[in-house]
């Protein structure tokens, strides 16, 4: 029950041990170019994606380095460890970084990105992480697209574990680049980060300036990729065809489910937890208002040692949950609702050994 990588259904298990295919030809191109366009549904996109074969941070630093150049200014929005990372593949890619950072659990609104442009008109593109894995917390990234786009700059969204769990709209919102992975939200393995972009993130690419990225990690390799060899290979590489393959069986669930179903029930689970967790006395990080529907952040009850609950739960149930990070660590636990996790079987079974946890150590409140 972890915020991901999840667990998966056997029906996906199974596509990862058929033998392995090559990954050319017109079954394979099939194949991928189906995942292709149920991406496009799931991302709410008419513009292009791609499914890069590499873990999502990949994805993002091909977003970041594929549109910018060296030494342009970029404006990271970021409330937590996964918005830091994405300052640092900005900085690590000869970008020039501002950051906004707002509390500690608290989300980021417009109004964030709208006083930090002022403060920096020169910025060329804003990233944002739409879900902070790190802390449970939903950005604002509708209004963070409308912000940057009222002042002429890009945006790189780190969706990673937010689409197909979490309202989203790219065209809607005008977001310009996304990514997300296959084994978050979508259910399905690890290994491919499907990359979207929009009509102004492919003007960017074809500008003529010298852009920060290289070959592989390059939209515009891919592009020119699927183009050129559209008919049978349409990607650059070798890839992964049986995590491919895998993914296409999860995608495929989640379209025949319904993204906007999919949204409800993971919010649903979220719902089973928080009101669970909160009737034996936890306190929530955030309000109901910018939790994330996919994980929430907990404070451990008073008394409590939260890595001595972790392990007991991870020892006697074999359920396993995220703890907190950096000044959080040892504070919070986090519990995934993605995958399997979203079983309503499966969060009785974690919130009755939690409630065993509390009453077997004398702590929370009295119930009854
Ligand atoms: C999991 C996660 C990442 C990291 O993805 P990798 O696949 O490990 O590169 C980045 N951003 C967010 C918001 C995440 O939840």
């Amino acid at each position: 029950m972890i915020p991901g990588p999840v667990s998966v259904e056997d029906r996906v298990l199974e596509a990862l041990a058929r033998p392995v295919r090559a990954h050319y030809g017109d079954a394979w191109t099939h194949l991928y170019k189906r995942a292709v366009a149920g991406m496009r549904e799931v991302f709410k996109t008419t513009g292009e994606v791609h499914l890069v074969f590499g873990s999502g941070m990949a994805g993002v630093e091909m977003c970041v380095a594929s549109v910018l150049s060296r030494g342009d200014q970029v404006l990271v929005a970021t409330n937590g460890l996964f918005g830091d990372r994405m300052a640092e593949v900005a900085t690590a890619n000869g970008l020039h970084v501002h950051t906004v950072r707002p509390g500690v659990a608290e989300a980021i609104t417009a109004g964030h990105v709208r006083d930090a442009l002022a403060a920096h008109p020169q910025v060329r593109a804003v990233c944002a992480v739409h879900h902070e894995t790190s802390v449970g917390v939903l950005n604002d990234v509708e209004g963070i697209c409308k912000v940057a786009r009222e002042h002429g700059a890009l945006t790189v969204i780190d969706g990673i574990s937010a689409v197909g769990g979490v309202p989203f709209e790219m065209d809607a919102w005008g977001a310009d680049l996304c990514v997300t992975v296959a084994n978050k939200c979508i259910g399905g393995p690890i290994g491919v980060a499907p990359v979207a972009a929009g009509p102004r993130a492919l003007e960017a690419l074809a500008d003529g300036r010298p852009k920060a990225a290289g070959w592989y990690l390059n939209l515009a390799t891919w592009r020119r990729f699927a183009e050129a060899w559209s008919g049978w290979h349409p990607h650059p590489t070798t890839m992964p065809t049986n995590v491919v393959e895998a993914f296409d069986v999860a995608l495929t669930g989640l379209l025949e489910e319904g993204v906007e179903h999919r949204w409800r029930r993971l919010a649903a689970a979220r719902d089973r937890v928080r009101e669970g967790l909160e009737e034996m006395g936890f306190q929530m990080l955030s309000p109901i208002t910018t939790a994330s529907p996919v994980t929430t952040a907990a404070y451990g009850v008073p008394g409590m040692q939260v890595a001595d609950y972790m392990a007991w739960l991870l020892r006697e149930h074999r359920i396993r949950i995220g703890g907190g990070l950096g000044e959080l660590s040892g504070k919070i636990f986090r519990i995934g609702h993605m995958g399997r996790a979203a079983e309503p079987e499966a969060i009785d079974r974690y919130l009755r050994a939690t409630a065993d946890y509390v009453d077997g150590h004398g702590l929370g409140r009295a119930r009854g």
